[in-house]
């Protein structure tokens, strides 16, 4: 995307997005400001109501206003349809506004959309997805279409026997699945094992992610969104409910 760069913040990687949120925060309370979030995927769709409802907060003077850029599609276009109706909503509740539109390009000040439009904001934020490293095109490292590390049911290279992948940057051949935080931390402790017994000449264990995973959109205000399969409920207890499961995983995971 021309001109990405240098002029959007990048939400991956999510330290360096962390430093930068500070500064558009501090320049949201010195004056009212435009944030164009692009990408309506569950990174977008959290970043864009948590922005949006930080802005409404106290400190910040009236006048913010906030956008989101789909990439055309509807927002949550890869969740059922009564999740999109319910993420519709809490979009409007936050009177964020939805432009169903591709980003192709950026200037300083401006996002311009593939209909020809422009769109004047002071911080374009990223979150389009998951994207390999540019240097893994170069390593020799079998790859999938899209350029992730093409790894086998222990999580290992199909190329190369001594590496080993997992999490955002891997794509399971035998066995696709979407990127998200649930199947990366699943696929931990497999490839620890794994990693273990290559070291010790042992066998290699196949591990199999789960068919679905429960996806719980948070909306701003300590409420989400919850998605299993086709059913969706929605509340603050089911903030409270990720509160929980995202602080559970934390606690377990630093305990290794
Ligand atoms: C705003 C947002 C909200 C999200 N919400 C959810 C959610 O609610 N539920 C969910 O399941 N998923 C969610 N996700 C997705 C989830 O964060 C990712 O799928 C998950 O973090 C992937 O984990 P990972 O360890 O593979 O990669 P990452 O968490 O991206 O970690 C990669 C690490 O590798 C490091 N690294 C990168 N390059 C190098 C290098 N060359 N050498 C050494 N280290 C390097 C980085 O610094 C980073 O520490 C969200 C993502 C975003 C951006």
């Amino acid at each position: 995307m021309p001109g990405a760069r240098e002029h959007a913040l990048f939400v991956r990687p999510i330290e360096a997005f962390g430093q930068l949120w500070p500064k558009v925060a501090a320049l949201g309370r010195s004056q009212p400001i435009h944030l164009a979030v692009v990408g309506a995927g569950a990174a977008g769709l959290e970043l864009v109501m948590a922005a949006a409802h930080a802005l409404q907060g106290a400190g910040y003077p009236p006048g913010g206003r906030v956008t989101l850029v789909t990439g055309g599609p509807p927002a949550a276009q890869n969740y059922p349809a009564g999740v999109q109706r319910r993420v519709a909503q809490a979009l409007r509740r936050l009177q964020i506004t939805v432009l169903p539109d591709a980003c192709v390009g950026m200037s300083a000040g401006e996002i311009l959309l593939a209909g020809g439009a422009r769109l004047a904001c002071d911080a374009p934020l990223l979150a389009v997805g998951a994207q390999p490293p540019g240097w893994l095109a170069g390593s020799g490292l079998a790859l999938d279409e899209a350029g992730f590390v093409a790894v086998n049911s222990f999580q290992q290279s199909t190329s190369h026997a001594h590496v080993f992948a997992s999490g955002d940057v891997a794509s399971r051949v035998d066995a696709p699945h979407p990127r998200s935080g649930v199947y990366a931390v699943r696929a931990g402790p497999p490839l620890l094992a794994n990693l273990r017994s290559a070291l010790q000449g042992q066998a290699l264990l196949p591990y199999s992610p789960p068919g679905r995973t429960l996806n719980l959109i948070s909306c701003g205000g300590r409420y989400a969104i919850a998605a299993w399969g086709s059913l969706h409920v929605e509340g603050h207890w089911v903030w409270h409910l990720k509160d929980r499961i995202d602080r559970g995983f934390v606690a377990r995971y630093t305990a290794i």
